[in-house]
């Protein structure tokens, strides 16, 4: 049953201008309904964000998969995420690179996405429990970076974890909206693109046990 609702889901991002097929596939490989608690796993296939505790959500599918297409990521890529949530846009990503580094700052979440990787076989994500908008400095320079919960601003510090061609996308909120917004390194200027109106949780300094 979950294999006809994952297909058309599939189907659905493909509808949606979700045209890059390791992306999609990707998708398909990644078991959604394991990140969702029991009481929402029926809509596990749904184009829908869920709640995962802790007041989280795990993102739309459909956010996901654009997200992880705007990031145009090759096999060599080191990747940073900001906001581990469930893990699920972790593992998506882990299938397309070479490496993950994801920060959360909810330790009850994190222990959890840590689990699902482990019981997944994924080798290549590196977990912290932290506040993201620190970075990983011991890890400069990433090839990648994106934010899971909206920011009001990137900073220089971020901005600073990124290499020359480097992409982040993020959702940057404004007045009462929040815009998702690529940003590129080109020879240490960066260039901002808009992609589309999000609704996502809020980036917050700080950590939480
Ligand atoms: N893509 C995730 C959704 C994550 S929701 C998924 O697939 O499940 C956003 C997550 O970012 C939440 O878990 C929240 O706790 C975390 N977060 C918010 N601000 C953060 C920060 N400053 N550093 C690290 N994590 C943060």
């Amino acid at each position: 049953m979950v294999d006809v609702r994952k297909i058309r889901l599939i189907l659905d991002l493909r509808e949606a201008g979700i045209s890059n097929s390791k992306v999609l596939s990707a998708l398909e490989k990644i078991p959604r309904e394991k990140f969702i608690p029991n009481t929402f796993r029926n809509q596990a296939y749904e184009n829908i964000a869920l709640p995962i505790g802790e007041e989280q959500t795990i993102s739309q599918p459909y956010i996901v998969a654009l997200m992880t297409e705007m990031l145009n990521i090759e096999k060599h890529h080191k990747i940073l995420e900001l906001g581990t949530g469930s893990g699920y846009q972790t593992c998506i990503l882990s299938l397309l690179s070479r490496r993950v580094y994801s920060i959360e700052r909810i330790k009850k979440l994190l222990i959890k996405a840590e689990n699902m990787f482990n019981m997944l076989k994924l080798t290549n994500i590196v977990t912290k429990h932290g506040d993201g908008n620190l970075g990983w400095p011991e890890q400069i320079p990433f090839d990648r970076i994106i934010f899971t919960a909206a920011t009001k601003a990137i900073s220089e510090n971020i901005f600073n974890h990124i290499s020359n061609n480097g992409i982040i996308i993020a959702p940057i909120i404004s007045h009462n909206s929040q815009k998702l917004k690529k940003f590129t390194k080109k020879d240490n200027e960066i260039v901002e693109e808009d992609i589309e109106n999000v609704l996502f949780v809020p980036n917050l300094s700080g950590i939480q046990n």
